[in-house]
């Protein structure tokens, strides 16, 4: 996600205020020195300090709500991380309600609710298909008109472009994918 910064403040500025990349590496950066010490906790109390530092750290809209996220999944997961699937469909949940917003507005929902489905559906080589929806669901915002956040403001305008919350979202599932895969 800090490698690809630079790519998602470029696709802020084409549809938002060009800040989505400064924000999420301000808060990751964080998460980065305190790796470690996250890293000793269980799931679920490593899941809440990653939330936490993301409310406190990323500011703008995504940050309260990647906080959400994390939050929520750090409140419902097990610790063995068994009910995974359950666990997210509670906090993408809770997302839809912090930003009043569903699917199908142009915003990171438009990957988390296709990935939980995947989740949920599980099968074989579960996390290189989870991987591939997240990629494939963040290309699909690119013809959406965004109704939600700042890219709403560009009506017409905001078609055409991949709405950054999708991409960072994407980048972090692909990411998680790639490490449980291997
Ligand atoms: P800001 O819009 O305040 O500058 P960022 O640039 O960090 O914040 O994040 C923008 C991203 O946040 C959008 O691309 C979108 O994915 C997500 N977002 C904004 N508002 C909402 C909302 N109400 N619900 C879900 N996601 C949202
Ligand atoms: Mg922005």
């Amino acid at each position: 996600m800090i490698r690809r910064a630079d790519h998602l403040t470029a696709l802020d500025q084409a549809i938002g205020d060009g800040d989505h990349g400064l924000n999420m590496t301000r808060g990751l950066e964080t998460v980065r020195t305190d790796a470690a010490m996250i890293a000793a906790k269980t799931l679920p109390e490593a899941l809440k300090a990653i939330g936490t530092q993301l409310v406190m750290r990323v500011g703008g809209a995504s940050g309260p709500l990647y906080g959400t996220l994390l939050l929520s999944l750090g409140a419902e997961i097990e610790p063995d991380g068994a009910n995974v699937a359950a666990a997210l469909g509670i906090a993408v949940d809770a997302v839809k309600i912090r930003g009043r917003s569903s699917a199908g507005q142009k915003t990171m929902l438009d990957v988390l609710v296709p990935v939980q489905a995947a989740l949920a559906a599980g099968g074989p080589e579960l996390s290189a298909r989870v991987a591939r929806v997240a990629a494939e669901a963040a290309d699909s915002t690119v013809p959406m008109r965004a109704t939600r956040g700042r890219a709403s403001f560009l009506g017409e305008r905001s078609v055409g472009n991949m709405d950054p919350g999708a991409c960072s979202t994407a980048l972090s599932v692909v990411a998680v994918c790639q490490v449980l895969g291997a």
